[in-house]
């Protein structure tokens, strides 16, 4: 097995990755809200992840990954104030809690299937929901309870932060500035400011959709717990790998190894990978105002999917982007001349894979997912070799990239009859030198979908269906 590099977030530095088993490293993406739709910005951790799964597979390693379903606990102040986003939602929409969690768990999972995101097919056994794991999370609180590191107060169990010795050691955060943050927050009761809520109390003047009785009083968890109890429940004590987005770097990630490392005294993660953000021109992308983009807001504005996890490819994963929908065109209409190009030549599947073009993409791969080098490799590779070479080596590569190459090609040749025929009259057009006619023909057809490649004269045309006539019907699997 070749060494890939990561640059792992604890230690700030780029590290050889030695998992704890090479046949099965454990990884748990921290999932999403489920009370919205996720933004393009959110989707970006998943598709990182998704990346560096393939990448570690790539060198035969297996991957189990977990990812996690918060549909209780998170706050709007993605702190210990302010209301449970969930509750908040399904309230002002009049619906239950469920309501709410299972139609954005689905709008995410579809989100993820688009993206041609493997762990999409380990739906439900992969994703846990924090609401099936309470009594778990509660019996950790005890644990951490009976160990001394939390304590009571009027509005819930705190985790004392005094008593981990390196909290904040993720990312070097500067605690003074988080203790800053949360002295803003006023909870006079906290011991420190950087302690973090485990369990809290529903209040006599509020009435909850969803709470559970505990030891401590009626409640619901905090939302750093369930990331540490499915974690372990799932995955065991130590994991290999814990990704997402560098927002949770500060306050969510230095809160779960707080809690972890506390009650078992060993590592709870090895590698904390972390992905930057996607800025648009007025800023952060937030969940609220015009900032607010989607994956269906994408496809409404002409692009598919996999054209934005294209795009996404060709900067790195710990850089920010800066989104805006002329550069994603233009990245679709790169992915689009790829795409022409593979399905062209694969059409009689012969062809040998291009060894030394893989070398070189692993290459990249394995130095902290060298995503930008591999694609500008490919297109610089591009018609140096023979072309049913070059299709197939693409298709290779592509199980590091996912763009889905293999399944996006079979919608490319997929012509009805009645556009053939079409095609057929205007090539007889075209031997009749009726430019006029043939031209007509190929603007309709154009407008319709379809693009007509001409050969030599005599030949005919090929046919194919551009990224931008998939948008609705994107690949599976
Ligand atoms: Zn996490
Ligand atoms: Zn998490």
């Amino acid at each position: 097995m070749k060494d890939i590099y990561l640059h792992n977030t604890l230690g700030n530095k780029k590290e050889v990755f030695i998992p704890q088993r090479n046949e099965d490293v454990t990884m748990y993406t921290c999932g999403p809200t489920v009370y919205n739709f996720a933004h393009i910005g959110n989707l970006r951790a998943y598709i990182f992840a998704d990346v560096l799964r393939r990448t570690i597979e790539s060198t035969g390693s297996r991957v189990t990954q977990i990812v996690n379903i918060t549909d209780v606990g998170h706050l709007t102040s993605d702190s210990d104030t302010g209301d449970d986003k969930v509750e908040k939602m399904a309230k002002s929409q009049g619906k239950s809690a469920s309501d709410i969690t299972s139609f954005y768990t689905g709008a995410f999972l579809k989100d993820i299937q688009e993206l041609n995101i493997e762990v999409a097919a380990e739906y439900p056994e992969h994703f846990p929901k924090a609401t099936d794991y309470i009594q778990e999370q509660i019996d950790f609180i005890k644990e951490l309870e009976e160990k001394e590191f939390t304590y009571k107060t009027s509005d819930g169990i705190y985790f004392d932060t005094s008593k981990f010795r390196g909290y904040g050691k993720l990312g070097n955060i500067d605690i003074e500035k988080l203790k800053e943050g949360a002295r803003v927050e006023k909870n006079d009761e906290k011991k420190n400011p950087t302690d973090f809520a485990l369990w809290k109390f529903s209040q006599p003047d509020e009435q909850r959709l969803q709470e559970w009785d505990s030891p401590w009083g009626t409640g619901f968890p905090g939302w750093h717990i369930e990331c540490s109890v499915m974690s372990m429940e799932k995955l065991g004590n130590t994991i290999d790998i814990h990704t997402g987005g560098i927002d949770h770097i500060a306050i969510h990630h230095n809160n779960e190894i707080a809690q972890s490392e506390s009650l078992t005294g060993k590592d709870f993660v090895k590698y904390w990978l972390h992905t930057d953000f996607v800025n648009v021109e007025s800023g952060k992308m937030a969940k609220s105002g015009n900032n607010f983009i989607t994956l269906e807001t994408l496809k409404e504005n002409g692009i598919h999917p996999l054209a934005y996890r294209y795009w996404l490819l060709t900067a790195h994963y710990r850089s920010p982007v800066s989104f805006s929908y002329e550069a994603v065109k233009g990245a679709q209409e790169a992915f689009n001349a790829l795409l022409v190009h593979v399905w062209q030549h694969c059409v009689k599947e012969t062809g040998t894979v291009i060894e030394e073009w893989i070398e070189d993409t692993k290459k990249f791969a394995y130095n902290d997912l060298d995503t930008p080098k591999i694609i500008a490799y490919i297109h610089s590779k591009l018609n140096t070799d023979k072309p049913e070479n070059e299709a197939r080596t693409i298709l290779e590569i592509d199980n590091i990239l996912g763009l889905g190459i293999k399944q996006l090609i079979k919608e490319y040749g997929n012509i009805p009859d009645t556009i053939r025929e079409r095609a057929q009259k205007r090539e007889q057009f075209r031997q009749e030198k009726k430019w006029a006619e043939s031209d007509a023909i190929r603007d309709e057809l154009k407008k319709e979908g379809y693009i007509l490649m001409d050969g030599e004269p005599g030949t005919g045309a090929l046919i194919y269906r551009p990224l931008s006539a998939h948008i609705f019907t994107p690949p599976k699997g």
